[in-house]
């Protein structure tokens, strides 16, 4: 996986389609008004964070969707997000979210909380060992999470996977003598 300037610049150049061609020094003009005024075409910027994440191949959007709609608790905070009514009291459970409900919004029934998508339970485990592709060590990994994805307690889980991940272990640096 690339690093996340890599990733941020591949997000933002994902918008645009590009058609490149070659153009030697006494063909380039200088760069005019009209030349830069704004294409008419409006077509609908695709969700960002979707986009990167399906493009990625850790994530796919309506797989995403579909194993919210069936996690018992994300379905119904999604259901929260979309037409309010959040408990004054929130049980254990919900708790998390009730925190972060200000912050939490869906788009085409997956769930974010800020950029970062918030994954079923079902899911975690797979992107757990996306996210540790490569084994980068647990301050990178948390690193990588925290700008894609979130649930509960996934600072924990990740220290969990890296500590139990054999790999990981013998490239860690000796401890000081
Ligand atoms: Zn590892």
């Amino acid at each position: 996986m690339a690093s996340a300037r890599i990733r941020r610049w591949a997000l933002k150049l994902s918008n645009y389609n590009y058609r490149i061609q070659f153009k030697g020094t006494h063909e380039i003009a200088n760069a005019d008004c009209l030349s830069r005024l704004p294409c008419p075409d409006e077509t609908v910027p695709r969700q960002e964070e979707l986009v990167l994440l399906t493009e990625q191949c850790i994530l796919n959007a309506e797989a995403v969707a579909a194993e919210t709609r069936r996690d018992p608790v994300l379905s119904q905070v999604l259901r929260l997000v979309q037409h309010g009514g959040w408990p004054v009291e929130s049980p254990d459970w919900l708790k998390p979210y009730a925190a972060r409900r200000h912050e939490l919004s869906q788009t085409a029934g997956v769930l974010l909380w800020g950029h970062r998508v918030v994954i079923p339970t079902v899911a975690r485990k797979r992107v757990l060992g996306e996210l540790h592709v490569g084994h980068p060590g647990i301050v990178k990994t948390k690193a990588l999470a925290r700008s894609i994805v979130w649930w509960p307690k996934i600072d924990e889980d990740i220290s969990t996977v890296v500590r139990s991940c054999a790999p990981c272990q013998e490239s860690r640096g000796a401890p000081p003598h």
